[in-house]
């Protein structure tokens, strides 16, 4: 087994005025690689506090990873303090200042004296590339480590604070550089199979018996709720695992079947944008209350303009009628929230733009607006085709964030299974 604590550095965190999301992300990258997470902790932007912390996690853990503190602020101190404790020097480092100096001129951007400090490195790291930032993150083989008498090597990592600078690097430079010099003991495999419109228990309730022998041969499932999701991870360890967790993957295809939408951090709207991709087909969406982030959702992948056409939001009933040409008497024999304007919202996106598919969403989000008949959550969705339309009622009686969320989650999903031509088993729960 391969020990990792993580340290994530920055009085932000402390204060709950940051979400600590590296814990997370990190965590699951590591543990799905099959290193194996043994403590996390968060502290201040302080001298005392990071290299306490640093000492503590070296005396025990095979790798130690810090986030945070490499910038160019007098609150960022992890580089100096880590450079000191290990007694190392700081050397200017030409190739990584020439980088900080390209990254300002490829901005058109005067560079802060105080950015120079980020070529500063500290001897015999090793330099992790920042594709997205200047400070560049840090790597250090401990041969031995000074701090734990009985490990003869350990790996200090270093990452830069902000995300979209550290999970780049991390997967292009951390992981392979990790998986040369520290690698796995012993055979490891693991897949995560994500799913859509069925409850936790019941995936454990379909899957868990039919696995059993697997499991008694060392499978290990894991199961994660997401709003209106559920991921499936199957990982294994030890001689054979590749073999075990690849029948498992096969069983759990072959048992859950269209409620898989795809695997590893594939999304439900990438999913949706490669069916559409792949039978050459458009798409044109209608929203009122889910507010545009079924759109939102669609154009968080890249490539979405090869296939989607345009989003509408159309809130009020006088919008619905001329943007979409649903009749003003449709609204008023059923009301807005009805399975008829859900369809007819559809329809009309789908005339109106010129799509192969068209969706039509219409709900009560809430707090009011409810009735008896029709409930805050009461939500209709409809998808339009050339083969017909058909709309589904469903009841989301959440937050209006939360009910945002599983509605478009479930918006996205009809989509795919009438673009796959998979329709739903409505028997599942
Ligand atoms: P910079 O050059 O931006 O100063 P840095 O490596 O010094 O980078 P920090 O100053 O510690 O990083 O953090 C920069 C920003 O990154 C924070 O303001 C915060 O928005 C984000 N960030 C830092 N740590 C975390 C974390 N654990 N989870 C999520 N976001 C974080």
């Amino acid at each position: 087994m391969i020990s990792v604590e993580l340290i994530n550095t920055g009085s932000e965190l402390l204060l709950g005025r940051t979400l600590n999301t590296h814990g997370q992300w990190l965590a699951r990258r590591l543990s799905d690689s099959g290193y194996t997470i043994t403590r996390q902790v968060s502290v201040p932007d302080t001298g005392e506090s990071i290299e306490s912390a640093v000492r503590e996690s070296l005396a025990r853990a095979d790798l130690v990873v810090t986030t945070g503190g490499l910038g160019p602020t007098s609150d960022d101190l992890t580089r100096d303090k880590v450079a000191g404790m290990l007694g190392r020097k700081l050397v200017e480092d030409p190739g990584t200042l020439r980088r900080i100096e390209q990254f300002f001129e490829d901005r058109k951007r005067l560079m802060p004296a105080s950015t120079r400090v980020q070529a500063w490195v500290p001897t015999g790291a090793e330099i992790l590339l920042n594709d997205f930032g200047t400070a560049p993150g840090l790597a250090f083989e401990l041969c031995p480590n000074p701090f734990c008498a009985g490990k003869s090597r350990s790996i200090l990592a270093m990452l830069p604070g902000p995300p979209r600078e550290l999970r780049p690097m991390f997967d292009k430079s951390l992981l392979p550089w990790l998986r040369a010099r520290m690698p796995l003991d012993t055979e490891w495999a693991c897949r995560n199979l994500r799913t859509v419109g069925i409850g936790e228990s019941f995936v454990e309730e379909l899957i868990a018996g039919p696995l059993q022998g697997l499991i008694e041969r060392g499978l290990e499932i894991g199961y994660c709720a997401h709003v209106g999701q559920v991921d499936v991870r199957l990982s294994s360890q030890g001689r054979g695992s590749e073999h075990i967790v690849g029948e498992a993957v096969l069983i759990v295809r072959e048992l859950l079947g269209a409620r898989i939408f795809g695997e590893g951090d594939d999304s439900l709207e990438s999913a949706v944008l490669q069916a559409l991709r792949e039978a050459g087909l458009k798409l044109a969406i209608s929203e009122s209350c889910t507010g545009g982030l079924v759109a939102n959702r669609i154009t968080n992948s890249g490539g979405a303009s090869d296939v989607f056409i345009a989003g509408v939001v159309s809130y009020s009933n006088e919008s619905k009628a001329s943007l979409l040409r649903v009749p003003i008497e449709l609204i008023e024999a059923h009301g807005a929230v009805s399975q008829e304007v859900a369809a007819s919202m559809a329809e009309g996106v789908r005339s109106c733009l010129n799509a192969d598919y068209g969706l039509g969403l219409t709900g009560i989000a809430g707090p009011g607006g409810g009735t008896s008949e029709k409930p805050v959550g009461t939500v209709f969705i409809a998808v339009s085709s050339g083969t017909g339309t058909r709309a589904i009622k469903r009841f989301n009686p959440y937050d209006r964030v939360t009910f945002k969320e599983v509605t478009s989650t479930q918006a996205l999903d009809l989509l795919r299974r009438e673009i796959l031509g998979v329709g739903r088993d409505d028997k599942t729960p």
